[in-house]
Parts: C-alpha cells; structure tokens; sequence
C-alpha cells in the first residue's frame, strides 16, 4: 500500500479511475498519483506545455525518490505537477487530472 507524501497522518491512497485512467488519490489533499506514461498517454500531448519549477519539498509514495515541480500548461488553466526523478510517477491535483483527461476522447 501506498500513503500519501503530504498528509501529517498516515493516508492511504485510494484506487481511483478518471476517463479509463488509473491511478491512486488522497480523498483529503484531493490529488492523485500516477505512472507518467500513462497520464501522458492519455493525453494529445502536441500542445502540452512543461516547465520546471525546481525541487519538491516532497517525496515519492512509491520509491521514495527526489520529486521536481513542473508547470503543466495545456488550456488557459496551468497546475503544478510534482514528478520522481526515480520512477517517473507524478502526483497532481486531482481537479487538473479530469480537467486534462475529460478534454481527451475516452478509448
Ligand atoms: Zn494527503
Ligand atoms: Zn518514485
């Protein structure tokens, strides 16, 4: 099991699905976990935007490694994406999940 990076007691994150993607959230920090190739692969990344921020105050709920902060940038509404250096997971708000994801067709 996994736990949640940020929550002070111990959260486990959830199994979670947005349009046919699977990942796993924190129900209280309201955002998700998920392998990078499958984020992406959902996603049209043609106009997809990523800058880095620089290091995360965070670590991986998976392998523990170093996460980076990017600035995803797709429609007018940008988020913070935290990224493993290790595993290459990312952890986002949920919000920015299904907003990104419910743009794509579902297949
Ligand atoms: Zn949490
Ligand atoms: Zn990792």
């Amino acid at each position: 099991m996994r736990y949640c990076p940020v929550c002070t007691i111990q959260t486990p994150l959830m199994s979670y699905e947005v349009n046919g993607v699977r990942g796993e959230r924190c129900i209280p920090c309201k955002k998700m976990w998920i392998l990078e190739t499958t984020f992406f692969r959902a996603l049209n990344q043609s106009d997809v935007h990523m800058r880095e921020l620089g290091r995360s105050k965070i670590q991986c709920p998976d392998c523990r490694g170093l996460f980076y902060q990017y600035e995803v940038k797709k429609t007018d509404d940008p988020f913070v994406m935290e990224k493993c250096v290790q595993c290459h997971s990312v952890w986002m708000p949920v919000g920015a999940v299904k907003a990104y994801l419910e743009l794509e067709p579902v297949g």
